[in-house]
């Protein structure tokens, strides 16, 4: 028996929200969010000529800062731009698939600041490192860059790609025996980076679904990992698993019940990136395709790596929220959409229980041959506590302010509870077909199940 856990509220229009980013809401966040917090909107995972990206690493802020992002982390492939390289402009011409592409360059940053040379008979150019171009595109309290990398790690075939936030030197990728062990290798050699640099350095697990290099039980017994991506726009619709592969989210969900229920670990928090490597004129590139919105009382590096370091923020492909609040002493979860003109929205509280059916099963193809892929579980893994269906306000009410809203009264027989909201609208920008815009609020009630 169960009491009704959501309370529901609809008042008038939207006007209010359109168009602008919402900031929290003072009445309903924590006692310990300093009054001046808001949403910061940043991209966590993009390329640029540095690795293998399309274009240069100033345009690619430039792009990202005209698109309305608070903060942007370059994460080229084990670089964080602080070598001398220069670039053939036929690799940029190709890569960009535009023959003006040093002109575009040139004339949105001036024929002082592009650097040209001819060696061996070909045209180069001189790609400026951080230092250099981070002050050029940043605007203090409205858009930053966070210095970062993606280590890129190979397991025999399988790729294990972590992005670390926040680097003075680059980490180079450690290798190990198996995807777990070089797992932590990587991340214990990004902590004695963060010793050494005295700052906060978040790292990141990428796209587990990318050539199904990440199965859920590699992050499990794994107490330095914290976040994981759940949607990447570079995977298309590998996000959603296949046959053989659990997806990202079901990856998500597999980890946190084992971690908290077998090894007593603190869950993954969620995040979500474009991973674009093209950024003008081709479909389904650029930005949009996934982000991050950051709860912090500053836009400064510590101030947001913080913040998720607490899990204020959530992971969107299109949703903003203008509250997510856990109140401890009544176990309660608030949910609150800043939602768009017509738009429908479902909300549901997604977790496992603490009491939950164990038994799993290994992944075999074809020919019987175990593969590495996630194990399958039973359905009370990452099973739905609650769902608030067919929210929806309309335009052209009176003024005033507008919310769709859940909350889930935890029970305390879960290991976690984390909230998905999705509307009936499409995605920002689409990562394959039919993908609608949603929302990943993090794992809350969870704390008393951690003992490492
Ligand atoms: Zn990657
Ligand atoms: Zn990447």
């Amino acid at each position: 028996m169960r009491r009704f856990p959501f309370a529901l509220v609809f008042a008038a229009s939207i006007t209010a929200w359109l168009g602008s980013v919402p900031t929290a809401s003072a009445q309903s966040a924590p006692a310990t969010q300093p009054q001046a917090a808001r949403w910061y909107k940043g991209a966590i995972h993009d390329h640029s000529f540095w690795s293998d990206g399309h274009d240069f690493p100033e345009m690619v802020a430039l792009h990202y800062r005209d698109k309305g992002f608070n903060f942007l982390c370059l994460t080229d492939h084990d670089v964080i731009a602080d070598a001398d390289r220069w670039f053939d402009v036929d690799e940029a011409v190709k890569r960009a698939e535009a023959d003006d592409v040093l002109d575009v360059y040139t004339k949105q940053w001036g024929a002082d600041w592009v650097e040209t040379r001819e060696k061996d008979g070909k045209k180069q150019v001189r790609l400026k490192k951080f230092p250099e171009f981070a002050p050029r595109v940043e605007k203090p309290g409205e858009f930053i860059l966070i210095r970062s990398e993606e280590i890129t790690d190979k397991i025999d075939k399988l790729p294990l790609h972590m992005n670390a936030y926040n680097l003075r030197h680059a980490v180079k990728p450690q290798h190990g025996d198996t995807t777990h062990d070089a797992l932590r290798r990587n991340l214990r050699a990004v902590a004695e980076e963060e010793q050494a640099s005295g700052g906060p350095i978040v790292v990141q697990i990428n796209h587990p679904s990318f050539r199904w290099g990440v199965a859920a039980e590699d992050l499990v017994d794994v107490p330095e990992a914290a976040f994981v991506e759940v949607a990447n726009g570079g995977v298309g619709k590998a996000v959603l698993g296949d046959e053989l592969h659990a997806g990202d989210e079901r990856v998500w969900d597999i980890a946190n019940t084992l971690r908290l229920a077998e090894h007593g670990e603190r869950p993954l928090y969620g995040t979500a990136s474009d991973d674009s490597h093209a950024y003008y004129g081709k479909p389904q590139t650029g930005s949009l395709h996934g982000w991050i919105m950051v709860r912090a009382a500053m836009l400064e590096p510590t101030a947001l790596l913080t913040a998720m370091q607490a899990g204020d923020f959530y992971a969107s492909t299109g949703i903003m929220l203008s509250d997510v609040h856990y109140a401890p002493a009544t176990g309660e979860y608030t949910v609150v959409v800043a939602p768009a003109a017509d738009a429908e929205y479902t909300i549901e509280f997604v977790g496992t229980p603490v009491k939950f059916d164990h038994h799993s099963e290994a992944v075999k193809d074809k020919d019987g041959q175990e593969v590495h892929a996630t194990r399958r579980y039973s359905a009370d893994v990452g099973k739905v506590f609650e769902t608030v269906k067919g929210m929806r306000v309309t335009n052209g009410h009176a003024s005033g302010e507008s919310t769709v809203r859940a909350t889930y009264k935890l029970t305390g027989d879960e290991l976690y509870v984390r909230a998905r909201v999705t509307s009936n609208q499409p995605a920002a920008n689409p990562a394959y077909k039919d993908q609608l815009q949603q929302a990943w609020t993090q794992p809350v009630g969870w704390e008393k199940h951690v003992r490492r």
